[in-house]
């Protein structure tokens, strides 16, 4: 390096840290990180992919972007309802009240009154009774995987669980429901076919080594043309005959029917038609956090409970204060979303059309997590040319539209009314973009 060497000019690591705007970004992120971004700066400076003087607006811009989490909202604009790539349902407001409230230190397991210890999860327990009286007890745990994995293992660890081969379903990202329930030391008895299974397979297969029937709802799929299934109330009497626990794993969490997806289980008619407990996921259509839930006899949900693997498959006080809060409050962000009106779709549409110059089109939106396929949710989207969906993901607030048929989508279902300025904002930042 000569004394004229550009990288002589670059601010030392100490200074920069002790810029004004610098030194109050070290209150709020770790050391390391702040230094990463001085590094980051100084290290473009020594490439030369910036001057040297370029280098303190550099890190002061980096700075400002930065939060705790690099994770970045998104407005869902795709028209599905429950998108598993962005987090599945999101909260209401009162969920994420009780998230926030919970935070610190909380009662999760004390009795204020007496001062000593208590159950965990008696809250989220006695609202999700109070919403489905069906059930006797319920217990919440970590993820819809998590309350099969703890039944199974509780139930038929080293024995075996029942099951149609109708029912055999892959959810999503390759997981896959035979492979979860074997890794439990479970064995699976497949009765029936693809398309055909009859009580008689069921009462073939039950004997010393039956530790459970179960019943899975294929969410994400359906088998048209020579059909045949078992229905719960079929094999009640079966179930009891020979002492052993129906189980019914619903996946979408609904706790009551729903008139908008007549073909989707729901917890307390399950129950009503004679399983002994149902499993289902919280952050699907009950519009609620991460968790698994179980419902259902008391009896069963005991020797869930007890089972050592419980405690590896708990949830959180986060976890449980949100989903109560769901389960208690008014409609869901997923059930309103679900509900929406067509013609309120239809005018905001056409509010942020006319406002970019666009056109609005018929557009169905659809449950997604693996929901109630080929049930379209009817509505209606901003057309815009598909150039406008890079510009859009990439800008702030981010969004995702629908790209189909050579066009960007924007369907206003799952866009809160209350953001159709920001979505409208970030529209026109598209259209410029590209231009
Ligand atoms: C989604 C689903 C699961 C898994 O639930 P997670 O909450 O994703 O772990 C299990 N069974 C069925 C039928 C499902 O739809």
């Amino acid at each position: 390096m000569t004394d004229a060497d550009p990288r002589r000019a670059i601010p030392r690591t100490d200074a920069l840290l002790m810029l004004p705007p610098v030194r109050a970004a070290r209150a709020r992120l770790g050391e390391h990180v702040v230094r990463g971004l001085v590094r980051d700066a100084q290290d473009r400076a020594r490439r030369g992919d910036l001057a040297p003087e370029q280098v303190e607006s550099a890190v002061l811009e980096s700075l400002s972007g930065q939060t705790g989490t690099t994770l970045r909202p998104v407005l869902n604009a795709t028209g599905v309802v429950v998108h598993t790539n962005l987090g599945r349902a999101p909260l209401s407001a009162a969920a994420v009240e009780a998230l926030v409230a919970a935070s610190g230190y909380v009662d999760v397991e004390l009795d204020l009154a007496t001062g000593a210890r208590s159950k965990r999860g008696v809250a989220a327990r006695a609202a999700l009774l109070a919403a489905c009286p069906a059930a006797e007890d319920a217990l919440v745990v970590n993820n819809g995987a998590a309350a099969l994995v703890l039944t199974t293992t509780a139930l038929a660890a080293g024995r075996e669980v029942v099951v149609s081969r109708g029912e055999l379903i892959e959810i999503g990202a390759g997981f896959r429901l035979p492979d979860l329930i074997a890794s439990t030391g479970a064995r699976l008895r497949e009765v029936g076919t693809t398309n055909r299974t009859h009580l008689r397979d069921y009462a073939d297969a039950i004997g010393p080594q039956t530790g459970c029937i179960l019943k899975v709802h294929p969410s994400n799929f359906a088998v048209h043309g020579f059909t045949a299934s078992v229905g719960l109330a079929e094999l009640r009497p079966l179930a009891t005959e020979h002492d052993v626990a129906l189980v019914a794993d619903l996946g979408s969490g609904l706790l009551s029917p729903d008139p908008l997806l007549p073909a989707e289980p729901d917890a307390a008619t399950t129950l009503a038609a004679g399983a002994d407990i149902v499993t289902a996921s919280g952050d699907k259509l009950l519009g609620g956090p991460q968790a698994g839930v179980v419902l259902g006899r008391a009896g069963v949900i005991t020797r869930l409970a007890r089972h050592p693997l419980a405690r590896a498959v708990r949830a959180d006080k986060l976890t449980l204060a949100a989903l109560e809060a769901t389960v208690s409050g008014a409609a869901a962000p997923v059930t309103r979303a679900l509900h929406a009106d067509p013609d309120q779709l239809r005018s905001r549409a056409e509010r942020l059309a006319a406002a970019v110059g666009a056109t609005v089109v018929a557009h169905d939106g659809r449950v997604g997590g693996g929901g109630a396929p080929g049930v379209p949710l009817p509505g209606w989207a901003v057309r815009l040319p598909e150039a406008a969906a890079a510009a859009l993901r990439t800008g702030d607030p981010a969004v995702l539209p629908r790209v189909h048929d050579g066009a960007c989508l924007i369907d206003l279902r799952c866009v809160p009314e209350t953001d159709d300025g920001r979505l409208l904002a970030a529209v026109r930042a598209a259209l410029d973009r590209i231009g």
